[in-house]
């Protein structure tokens, strides 16, 4: 045998994303004036209550092991909480808590993928589910979508890629990177091929409270029994309510794939952080109001961003409807020179943006969205008014 790196691991492109939240933080611990666009994740620290209640469960000695599903406590609010958000009917056995929304939808692509087996992937996505489902063995058939689409797939583009080997779908809605809301029609006609088909539906909703100007996030599993029998539920507390570096998101699903995800969870990491688990729970049963403070705050934001965008040269961007990102299209600067320098990608533009003017935006290819960047306003309007200055001169300097 030789000593080298799996097929698997060895294939894995390492999250974009990460690695630049790492570098922007590098950045600023030099104390370089960098404003970073590229983090997805809230800047708001999180909620008092939540996190007296991690402290309680410290103090009181509640640092054991959990049942590798979770703390029964937390499931049950889970559940309670996805009747009463969702109109959802789950059995406690139907719920699964994991470290991160991140960690339930490898599970979920564990469960269910064959090696072979297709997962329908519309596109622009976020950077880790390709990587995640070829992890699980399974191929992601992407779908591309415009930005005169709304970045939502027609059902004919749907039903065109399915195969015999089609076994999953990954719906994201609200979506990363483009804020793109599904409507009840879209989803509608999406359950009934899936239903039609026998396909998995895996449906992150990690941004589902974060949506604006009346658009309403809607849950395909709330369309009908069938639907909801083959669709397993994603989401978690990372975005609602300031969680991230808490790590712990949530599965609901078919019975067999959460018994399935919970035993590979067992070994895989045994259970989710129990403090943790703890403040999820104050999280879930709390008051409400911190998540919807949020909301307001993030959709002013938007508000800022996309039009300080709508009066700049060379670059375009659509209002989002939902998550905390804007999505920069730069293609008209693809060409242009800044210091004799001939910008020739959406990624070399991101470059060139933080070297000049210390301005971190995350460039789109890996998103499967090449002409574009993607602009967080998870930042303070302080911030946003900066890096809006900044990105204007900058584009005011090309030739
Ligand atoms: N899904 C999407 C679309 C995301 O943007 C993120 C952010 N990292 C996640 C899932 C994972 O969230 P977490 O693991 O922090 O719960
Ligand atoms: N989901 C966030 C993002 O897209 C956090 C980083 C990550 O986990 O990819 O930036």
């Amino acid at each position: 045998m030789s000593l080298s790196i799996s097929k698997v691991c060895s294939q894995i492109t390492p999250s974009v994303t990460l690695k630049l939240n790492a570098a922007v933080a590098e950045m600023k611990k030099q104390g370089l004036p960098v404003i970073g666009l590229g983090a997805g994740e809230p800047d708001y620290t999180t909620p008092p209550h939540i996190s007296a209640a991690a402290k309680q469960a410290i103090d009181a000695g509640r640092t054991f092991y959990t049942a590798a599903a979770g703390l029964p406590e937390l499931r049950r609010a889970l559940v309670h909480f996805l009747k009463k958000d969702k109109g959802l009917d789950y059995d406690i056995s139907q719920a699964i808590i994991t470290t991160g929304a991140k960690q339930a939808l490898l599970g979920a692509f564990l469960a269910v993928l064959d090696p072979g087996d297709e997962v329908l992937l519309p596109t622009p996505c976020w950077v880790s589910y390709p990587e995640m489902i070829r992890m699980a063995g399974g191929i992601p058939v992407m779908i591309p979508t415009t930005k005169e689409q709304g970045f939502v797939p027609s059902i004919e583009q749907l039903r065109a890629a399915v195969t015999p080997r089609t076994k999953a779908m990954l719906l994201n809605t609200p979506s990363n990177p483009t804020g793109a809301v599904w409507n009840r029609q879209q989803l509608q006609d999406l359950a009934d091929l899936a239903v039609e088909k026998e396909f998995y539906v895996i449906s992150d909703e990690i941004y589902e409270k974060l949506v604006y100007d009346g658009a309403e996030h809607i849950c395909i599993a709330s369309l009908g029994k069938q639907i909801c029998d083959q669709t397993v539920v994603i989401s978690g507390f990372s975005k609602a309510y300031a969680m991230t570096g808490w790590r712990m998101g949530y599965a609901t699903g078919p019975k067999d794939v959460i018994a399935a995800m919970a035993s590979y969870q067992s070994h895989a990491t045994g259970n989710p952080n129990t403090i943790t688990q703890y403040a999820g729970i104050a999280a879930l049963t709390g008051d409400q109001e911190c998540v919807e403070h949020m909301r307001q705050a993030f959709s002013r934001r938007r508000q800022l961003m996309v039009e300080r965008i709508s009066r700049m040269p060379l670059v375009s961007c659509f209002m989002p409807h939902g998550a905390f990102y804007v999505m920069l299209d730069v293609r008209g600067v693809v060409g242009k020179s800044i210091n004799g320098h001939v910008i020739a990608s959406a990624a070399d533009f991101a470059e060139q943006l933080l070297n000049e003017k210390y301005v971190a935006s995350v460039p789109c290819e890996a998103f499967g969205a090449p002409g574009f960047c993607r602009l967080s306003y998870a930042i303070s309007d302080q911030h946003i008014a900066e890096a809006m200055d900044r990105l204007e001169s900058f584009l005011n300097s090309l030739t």
